[in-house]
């Protein structure tokens, strides 16, 4: 199913059942499961101001995880790439997402400065980037744009 959430009165945030599906895979509901994560890829809607996540990169071997920690390696972002020349240029690099073991996830203070460091660092349309957590029983998301600091999104009902 998907999910959609408020970025402005205008702009909706829309993750679609395929991207959900994609994440839900890597739900830490035992307590041996390490973090998982990657990047958001999809589209900013040309008719709306609506942005679309329509798939996401899930974790690589190159990837350094434990329970509590998830550090992400370059291969994502080479992922991003191949899928990006695949679907004609129109897949973009949205933002990015992990796993927490809590149920309703909270952002860790070096998960707050990867993401003020991927707005600073990475190459991205728009104004902003988008930074999901997939906790157990609930997936948040935030947004940080170069101008403003981070904030949570307000879920939507679909
Ligand atoms: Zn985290």
């Amino acid at each position: 199913m998907k999910l959609v959430f408020r970025v402005t009165p205008k702009q909706r945030f829309i993750i679609t059942g395929q991207a959900v599906e994609q994440m839900l895979a890597h739900v830490q509901r035992r307590f041996w499961h390490c973090e998982a994560g990657g990047v958001l890829l999809g589209r900013h809607l040309l008719d709306s101001y609506d942005v679309v996540v329509d798939e996401v990169t899930v974790p690589q071997s190159t990837d350094r995880r434990t329970r509590f920690s998830f550090f992400r390696s370059k291969k994502h972002e080479t992922i991003a790439k191949e899928r990006w020349e695949a679907e004609a240029s129109t897949l973009a690099y949205l933002g990015l997402w992990h796993t927490h073991p809590e149920d309703s996830p909270t952002p860790s203070s070096v998960d707050m400065s990867d993401w003020v460091q991927a707005v600073a660092k990475d190459t991205f349309d728009g104004p902003r980037l988008f930074f999901l957590i997939v906790g157990r029983k609930e997936i948040r998301v935030w947004t940080k744009s170069c101008t403003d600091s981070i904030r949570e999104l307000k879920c939507e009902a679909p």
